[in-house]
């Protein structure tokens, strides 16, 4: 699957103006679920079977109002804590929930089993343990994503595609994660052919656990692609993007605040 890009070409994620009014932040969601449409579209998917998560780190409280004035009932956060401030400053909007997508320390697992709908970089037994009785204790459940390292760069946390099927055998003991998929961060590149490598590794590795995971566990979502990438991810097969910067406009934190092993990898 190759399709043409079409012309228009948006604006860089680090050129994006920061969104301040509830009219930008509508403009900017109108936007890029626009882009999601036409890159489902272009590759014969129903736009319908990709959810937007949009990515709400640094963001501060009141503009995280207005995208819930906007209709955003689902927020990312990449630190734990940044996510449970967060969580309880509006926990006045009870049906907005929290995806946790960042790398999780076993000693704050507890938070993401207190607060968390979601938890999209599950890549250790241990980490896996620590969360199942973290969510006994507060008798929930906690639907979860397996991260993947797809693009082989030593700084990036996940399991490497082929240690994933070993992995996900050991996730049936675990009955209050619910394993919904797959998440990865693909290469941080400006060459797409080697990002979409990346996705099109996921899709593949996807394919096989389809066959042979245990039951009981789903691997019908594909978490990736972010404001960079996302519409190539979509061309091959992401069902969730996790975009921040083309909805909130560009971050002043470096990435490597978030990701801080990341070496410099810039035109990788
Ligand atoms: C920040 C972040 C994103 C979103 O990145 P943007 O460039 O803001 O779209 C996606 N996934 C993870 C894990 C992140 O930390």
């Amino acid at each position: 699957m190759r399709p043409v890009t079409d012309a228009s070409t948006p604006l860089l994620p680090s050129e994006t103006p920061t969104a301040t009014t509830l009219e930008e932040l509508q403009r900017n969601l109108e936007a890029v679920r626009q882009r999601i449409d036409a890159a489902a579209r272009r590759v014969g998917r129903d736009p319908s079977e990709v959810r937007l998560l949009p990515v709400s780190k640094t963001v501060p409280e009141e503009r995280l109002r207005l995208v819930y004035e906007a209709g955003v009932r689902f927020l990312g956060e990449n630190k734990v804590q940044e996510a449970q401030r967060k969580a309880e400053a509006m926990a006045d909007l009870t049906d907005l929930k929290w995806s946790v997508i960042g790398h999780l320390q076993r000693n704050k697992a507890r938070y993401v089993a207190r607060f968390a709908a979601e938890f999209q970089a599950l890549h250790t037994v241990r980490l896996a343990e620590t969360l199942e009785r973290r969510l006994e204790i507060e008798d929930r459940t906690l639907d979860v994503f397996v991260q993947v390292n797809s693009s082989g760069e030593e700084s990036k946390f996940g399991l490497p595609p082929e240690e994933v099927p070993a992995f996900v055998k050991e996730l049936p003991s675990f009955p209050r994660l619910r394993v919904k998929g797959l998440m990865t961060l693909a290469l941080f590149s400006s060459d797409m052919e080697r990002v979409r490598a990346c996705f099109v590794r996921m899709r593949e590795l996807q394919e096989r656990l389809r066959q042979e995971a245990p039951d009981g566990l789903s691997f019908d979502e594909l978490s990736m692609g972010m404001s960079g990438d996302f519409e190539v991810a979509i061309e091959e097969g992401a069902t969730v993007v996790r975009v921040g910067q083309s909805i909130f406009g560009a971050r002043e934190l470096p990435d490597s605040h978030y990701w801080p092993t990341q070496g410099s990898q810039a035109g990788a």
